[in-house]
């Protein structure tokens, strides 16, 4: 078989963890039943959601009552956004985002715009970070809710939503983090966040993709954009998907148990990546917050090629993307560098490199080379067909 290229595309979706595999076995074979169910199999079903549950909760120190499945954090987005515009939207009409959101959360906000909402997005600095201060300044007497994310997904920078929802607290406001990137990869914790509605996505931590949970802070406004039957407390009806569900909750345990060491794994073999980047590549430019950052995310732009061509250059050795994976066929500007006020030159050149818990020293030096060796090639080319 031809070998595989270096995965260093984590922050696109990672791979089922074996534990997690094994874990949802019985659930795709005997122990197939609906949790609805009143009968012996029904409650092997319940016991297992239950169980995953208090895993999901425990992974960001919230009650397992305020953890709802969703099918992906896409989902639980909408949910957050368009559920808690649902139950306060007679009285308020004014919804405050980030210029650097996901189109997960970017799309319903700019859905309920076109509804009549007051939309206000919030920009960022260069390294992609919003500041507390334009968030108060945002707010307004008929602000539902402020949505920003805890860790971008392309530039992995950290933003700094204790600080803003000391604000939002202080004016009533509800926050939702969209935390689908942070999860597995920096501590999440509830009280220490502030917030009242956290979305996560299994697939960014080593649980299946189709999965993920919102959670919904108890007695916090929000009514479901689905119309069903009761489950997850009528807030998203439908039969839950029990195997990934298991699967969800085993990755929170893995993901809580193995932080520490995931974290200096991820932030050595990042850091190796850009030292040796630097060393070969003069003019790299390191884009996201050097420090606020994801230990696993590395986003550089390289001087004088294009980000899209390098990659097809090292697609044999090397999977990573330019942008997210979610809209990284399109060859237009990434709107999260555009918001960091990049010119197109930095913009084209960029690449994000994000490595997992799979990866290994060997795989960063091959890429690394691999990089260069593609940029030195494409450089030579180009002057080539300069002086042509
Ligand atoms: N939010 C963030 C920050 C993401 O990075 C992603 C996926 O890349 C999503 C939401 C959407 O996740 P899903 O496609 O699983 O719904």
């Amino acid at each position: 078989m031809k070998a595989q290229p270096i995965y260093l595309d984590y922050n696109a979706t990672t791979p089922v963890a074996p534990e997690v595999a094994e874990a949802m076995q019985p659930f795709l074979h005997e122990a197939f039943g609906n949790p609805s169910s009143s009968h012996a199999y029904g409650h092997v079903a319940r016991d297992a959601v239950m169980q995953a549950r208090q895993r999901v909760a425990d992974l960001i120190g919230a009650s397992p009552s305020e953890v709802f499945f969703t099918g992906c954090a896409t989902e639980a987005n909408n949910l957050a956004l368009l559920g808690v515009a649902r139950a306060l939207g007679r009285s308020k009409r004014h919804l405050v985002i980030s210029a650097v959101e996901h189109p997960a959360v970017m799309a319903p906000a700019k859905y309920l715009a076109q509804e009549g909402w007051d939309l206000s997005v919030v920009p960022v600095d260069e390294y992609g970070l919003v500041s507390p201060f334009d968030i108060a300044e945002a707010l307004r007497p008929d602000t539902a809710l402020v949505s920003v994310m805890c860790a971008n997904n392309e530039v992995g920078s950290i933003e700094p939503i204790a600080e803003i929802a000391a604000i939002t607290r202080r004016k009533s406001v509800l926050l939702h983090t969209d935390a689908a990137q942070a999860a597995g990869k920096i501590p999440l914790d509830i009280a220490a966040l502030g917030v009242d509605l956290l979305t996560l996505a299994g697939h960014k931590f080593y649980a299946p993709k189709g999965i993920g949970a919102l959670y919904v802070r108890a007695g916090t406004p929000i009514r479901s954009v689905l119309h069903g039957a009761e489950q997850e407390h009528e807030l998203r009806p439908g039969t839950e998907n029990v195997p990934a569900i298991v699967g969800f909750g085993v990755a929170a345990q893995l993901a809580r148990d193995r932080l520490a060491q995931a974290q200096h794994h991820s932030k050595q073999l990042r850091d190796l990546l850009h030292q040796r980047l630097r060393e070969s590549i003069p003019g790299l430019m390191l884009n996201g917050h050097p420090e606020h950052r994801l230990p696993n995310t590395l986003h550089v732009s390289f001087p004088a090629v294009s980000g899209r061509e390098l990659l097809s250059e090292v697609g044999s050795i090397l999977a990573a993307s330019v942008g997210s994976a979610c809209h990284s066929e399109l060859d237009t500007v990434s709107g999260v560098l555009a918001a960091m006020g990049f010119g197109p030159a930095r913009a084209a050149g960029a690449v994000r490199l994000s490595v997992g818990w799979m990866t290994t020293h060997a795989q960063v030096e091959a890429a690394a080379a691999a990089l260069a060796n593609a940029w030195q090639r494409l450089r030579r080319g180009k002057s080539e067909t300069a002086s042509a």
